[in-house]
């Protein structure tokens, strides 16, 4: 049986790949901080593509706070207690983007290919997004990574490979992995592992400035019988 060793792990990025917020994530985040760090958010930093612990790392440092693993996890536990919270108001602001739902049920579909996310959202806010927008069951959070699970975006590529490995009993090549994502950071985390990677020009990148990260495979939106052929086109580099 080869069947097992030809499976194709695919994680998707959450945010501006599969929905948008639309501001429901810096609301969160303006109510938590304060209550955590004892001092108003002043400045965001810049999300996009970035892990929820480099994101810490960098609100806290720029509020002249010592980031510590203490306050890593009250903030991660705040943020998730604060999504929670706002659950039904995330679902009614936000959207499922364009193409998403197919693309999610398509794959489902298919015996060789196992879904998950690689995600800068913390394990927690992961499940609570995907759960608003009724995303989680085509995606298997256990063979997936997170961003409360390491700083660095392309360590979580081997984290998920690890993760499913010891789902499926067999290691996972990092050729068979793809990631989907929207920004320079998604396709660095791909390329500098040995992934693959299709971009989504979904989010604030256009399909010039993912192209010019290294992107072979941009899609400006997912349609879902171009994203099959990119997936097909990836998979046969
Ligand atoms: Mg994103």
């Amino acid at each position: 049986m080869t069947g097992k060793t030809r499976k194709r792990l695919v994680l998707w990025d959450i945010d501006r790949t599969l929905i948008e917020s639309r501001g429901v994530g810096r609301m969160v985040y303006e109510r938590v901080f304060p209550e955590v760090v004892g001092k108003p958010l002043r400045e965001m930093p810049l999300v996009h593509g970035r892990t929820e612990l480099d994101i810490m790392y960098e609100a806290l440092r720029s509020h002249d706070v010592e980031p510590t693993e203490h306050l890593f996890r009250r903030l991660s536990a705040a943020l998730a207690e604060g999504f929670r919270a706002v659950a039904d108001e995330l679902a009614e602001r936000g959207r499922v983007l364009p193409g998403v739902r197919n693309a999610l049920a398509g794959l489902a579909a298919e015996p060789t290919m196992h879904q998950g996310v690689l995600t800068g959202n913390t394990a927690e806010v992961a499940r609570i997004k995907l759960e608003a927008f009724g995303l989680d069951r085509h995606l298997d959070l256990s063979t997936s990574a997170f961003g409360d699970d390491h700083r660095e975006r392309p360590e979580l590529v081997t984290i998920a490979r690890e993760r499913a490995a010891r789902r499926f009993r067999t290691p996972i090549p990092v050729e068979h992995v793809v990631l989907i994502g929207d920004t320079p950071a998604d396709v660095h985390a791909a390329l500098s592992t040995g992934a693959r990677v299709i971009a989504v020009a979904t989010g604030v990148y256009s399909v010039d400035e993912l192209l010019a990260a290294g992107a072979s495979s941009v899609l400006e939106t997912l349609t879902p019988s171009r994203f099959r052929r990119a997936l097909e086109s990836v998979f046969s580099e």
